[in-house]
């Protein structure tokens, strides 16, 4: 195929114009970017290697060069990985084939209506994870070229992040993928530093990718070449020396005093693809019966796509160092997929597949495990740093309630970690412990009433006799709680009671004990139930109104409107 011009898809458009307005202030973060697609690419290519022994692909000296060149004001970066075919360059560069870009598009058109702020701009590319693109901070025109593994034609893609790009075979491309900048102009105002230059990229390696696993090499400057001494004869010139930029240590074998905090944090966004910080930091070394290291992380943002179907876990699964799979879904629930992080198992064969995973008794083990740590992990942030657990709350809470439906076997746990509105603040949500203990001595149950918001709910005529009597409620909006009241029974020994279902008993007198108001009212309730015979199962009276006249009141076992309307949603 000959050369073809195309345009990027609107979202990448969109993003990229972000990118070479550069209003991302840290732009040293490219090249973390470049070498983390580089680790992932010869991650794929060795676990191919290994697995595919009909693959005509050379894994024996997997590893990343940098190439700079001062005076054409260039650098590339190399890997022999597994490389890209034609399509994958058009599909994976090209567009965003993220989910959430929508989500992304209606935020940036929104901060682009504010006056294009920074803080916000930079929030979102934090969320989003800019990837590839964050090239173009740095770079006037960028250059791939890449040959996948196992196939004889390669492909250039060259773009100057204007809109389009253009595509073209090469014949000769060596297999895997390299990226050359041709590097905009210094300015040290605006962060961008020399990336030509060896001793930066030293430094940035360093500072961001020291623990890729895989070698991140660079030709050294050539020494001087020494004068012979009186009566001596000439040294040959030496070339210059091949260095190893990073150490290679991979984190999650260590202990955690060993790591720095930034460090850390460096992983958690190469394995996350985020630009965040981790709000906490796991690492879990079990040894015994099933041999694993973990290294978990909670981010401090969510990620756009958390709501969206497709969604993959967070977790790389290795064994025994070697890269085999990054969406161990296996490995940690659907409601902790924020969690992202790795796994090394000891005693796995390379070749696992999902299938098997799903039936691996240690596979099961480590989960176990795993989940029991995140949730106290989720405790003791909520005890000990309130501000970041807010920030958590906020990001993650809604998913954290939905392992209250799906994980029976740590339900209480999670009731104790999370948080949900009551009346007994309007901006502060509360921990159950907390209601526990502003409940008055005859108080045994705890109150809750769904709905589809903290309006319509505190609105509700429902609510009269309980704030009346200065009675606490738990106010549960979101979709998940109609669902977790239902199965979860009881905190702490204390039942959870809907006030909008069933006979409440508020005064220690039963709605219907009265019996000389019961018969005064007969002939009327009588009436009532006939007239409203096609609506309603019984007109009764109550003591829990005391402003308005009358309310609807679903059984103790009948599904509430918004469980009925999640259910008809759901196609149920
Ligand atoms: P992300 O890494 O979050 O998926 P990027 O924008 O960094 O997003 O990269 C997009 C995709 O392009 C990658 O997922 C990968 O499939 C492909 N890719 C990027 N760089 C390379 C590379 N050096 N070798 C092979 N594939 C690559
Ligand atoms: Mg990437």
């Amino acid at each position: 195929m000959t050369s073809q011009v195309h345009e990027f898809q609107a979202e990448a458009r969109q993003l990229l114009d972000l990118m070479v307005h550069s209003i991302y202030s840290n732009k040293d973060s490219f090249l973390r970017e470049l070498v983390s697609n580089a680790s992932d690419a010869l991650d794929k290519l060795r676990l191919a290697g290994l697995t595919d022994k009909d693959l005509d692909a050379d894994i024996s000296d997997l590893h990343i060069r940098l190439i700079p060149d001062a005076g054409a004001r260039t650098l590339t970066v190399v890997d022999n990985g597994i490389g890209m075919s034609r399509d994958e360059v058009i599909g994976l560069i090209g567009t965003i084939a993220k989910s959430g870009t929508a989500e992304l598009r209606r935020k940036l058109a929104e901060s682009r209506a504010d006056g294009a702020d920074t803080a916000v701009s930079e929030e979102l590319i934090g969320q989003f994870g800019v990837g590839f693109y964050s090239t173009f901070m740095v770079a006037s025109e960028v250059t791939l070229v890449t040959r996948k593994a196992g196939e004889s034609v390669g492909t250039r893609w060259t773009s100057t992040g204007d809109g389009t790009y253009t595509i073209d075979d090469v014949a000769d491309a060596p297999q895997g993928t390299s990226i050359t900048l041709a590097l905009t102009a210094v300015d040290e105002d605006d962060a961008v530093h020399d990336y030509a230059d060896r001793f930066v990229l030293r430094g940035l390696v360093k500072k961001y990718s020291d623990f890729i696993a895989w070698p991140i090499r660079m030709l050294g400057e050539a020494p001087e070449p020494v004068e012979p001494a009186e009566g001596e004869e000439a040294v040959e010139p030496v070339g210059p020396v091949d260095e190893t930029l990073n150490s290679q240590k991979a984190l999650w074998s260590k202990s955690k005093d060993e790591v720095t905090p930034e460090e850390y944090a460096d992983f958690y966004r190469h394995v996350s693809h985020a630009w965040d910080e981790p709000l906490e930091t796991i690492s879990l070394h079990a040894e015994g019966t099933f041999e694993y290291q973990a290294l978990l992380f909670i981010p401090t943002q969510a990620p756009f796509d958390l709501f969206m179907r497709e969604r993959a876990s967070g977790i790389h699964l290795y064994v025994k160092r070697v890269f085999i799979m990054d969406d161990a879904t296996e490995l940690m629930p659907e409601y902790l997929r924020w969690v992202q992080g790795v796994v090394d198992a000891a005693d796995l064969s390379l070749n696992v597949s999902r299938e098997i995973l799903q039936q691996d008794r240690q596979i099961r083990a480590i989960r176990r495990r795993l989940v029991k740590k995140v949730i106290s992990t989720v405790q003791e942030i909520a005890d000990k740093r309130p501000d970041d657990y807010r920030t958590f709350w906020e990001n993650f809470g809604r998913v954290f309630k939905e392992g209250l439906v799906n994980d029976a076997d740590n339900a209480q746990a999670i009731l104790k970690a999370s948080m949900f509105a009551s009346t007994h603040s309007e901006t502060e949500p509360t921990r159950l412990a907390d209601y526990l203990t502003r409940m008055a001595d005859d108080q045994d149950v705890i109150y809750y009433m769904t709905g589809e918001s903290r309006a319509q709910i505190v609105g509700s005529p429902h609510l009269e006799a309980f704030a009346a009597k200065g009675i606490e409620v738990l106010v549960l909006s979101d979709p998940v709680d109609e669902v977790w009241v239902g199965t979860v029974p009881e905190f702490d020994g204390k039942k959870f009671v809907s006030i909008a279902k069933g006979v409440v008993d508020l005064d220690g007198s039963d709605d219907e004990a009265d019996s000389e108001r019961d018969e005064a009212f007969a002939p009327l309730l009588a009436w009532m139930g006939e007239a409203l015979a096609d609506d309603v199962t019984q007109v009764r009276l109550t003591s829990r109104l005391t402003d308005s006249a009358a309310c609807l009141v679903g059984d103790e076992f009948s599904m509430t409107p918004q469980l009925e309307k999640l259910y008809r949603a759901s196609g149920q």
